[in-house]
């Protein structure tokens, strides 16, 4: 059984074996997360995304999909950079279903990498937009699904043991626990 936890903090200091980075399509960095994730792992992070990008995504890594690099200096193996969507009020149905893809890409990846422990930052809610808790929705709905298809022999499966949400502040967390608590009553 894989556990899904919550937690508020920093996704820089998990230790965890795979790090998910809510990146951008050019895979060179930015704010938020995804500058944080480049700043405490190292140069070399940076470098494998050049790679990658010169190697297979020189039109960018689109929305939805996930790509591994090493974790550099932080204290996990590897990170996954998933691109999600920009939340747009004309298109909520196409960009949930970006998001939901995000989500089970990076896990897939994760468990290939033979990941025990995964950590997820609340991808899309900060410059891209995404209302907190559309999102938190979505992302606890996805890995739950995710995680019980599993068991059942499809999806990601493997030797994962926790799939843990780290949350940026208090209001992220709070949020993210009262949708967790209402998808566990809801069964
Ligand atoms: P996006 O472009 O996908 O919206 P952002 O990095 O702007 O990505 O924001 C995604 C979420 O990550 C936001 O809720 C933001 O508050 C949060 N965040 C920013 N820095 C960190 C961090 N160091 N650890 C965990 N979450 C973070």
């Amino acid at each position: 059984m894989t556990q899904i936890t919550l937690v508020q903090g920093d996704i820089t200091a998990q230790h965890v074996d795979v790090v998910v980075n809510a990146a951008n399509s050019s895979l060179l960095g930015g704010g938020g997360v995804d500058g944080a994730i480049h700043r405490a792992g190292g140069p070399r992070i940076l470098a494998e995304c050049r790679a990658l990008r010169a190697s297979h995504y020189g039109g960018g890594l689109k929305e939805g999909q996930a790509v591994a690099t090493t974790a550099g200096d932080l204290p996990a193996e590897h990170v996954v950079h998933t691109v999600g969507p920009v939340y747009r009020d004309e298109s909520v149905e196409r960009g949930t279903e970006l998001l939901a893809s995000c989500y089970r890409q990076s896990l897939r990846l994760a468990v290939e990498l033979g990941a025990r422990s995964v950590a997820f930052p609340a991808i899309s809610t900060g410059v891209f937009g995404w209302p907190m808790e559309s999102a938190a929705r979505i992302a606890l709905s996805t890995v739950r699904a995710e995680l019980a298809a599993a068991g059942s022999g499809g999806g990601a499966d493997g030797g994962l043991v926790e799939v843990r949400f780290v949350l940026f502040g208090s209001e992220a967390y709070g949020v993210f626990e009262g949708v967790w608590r209402e998808l566990a009553e809801g069964g």
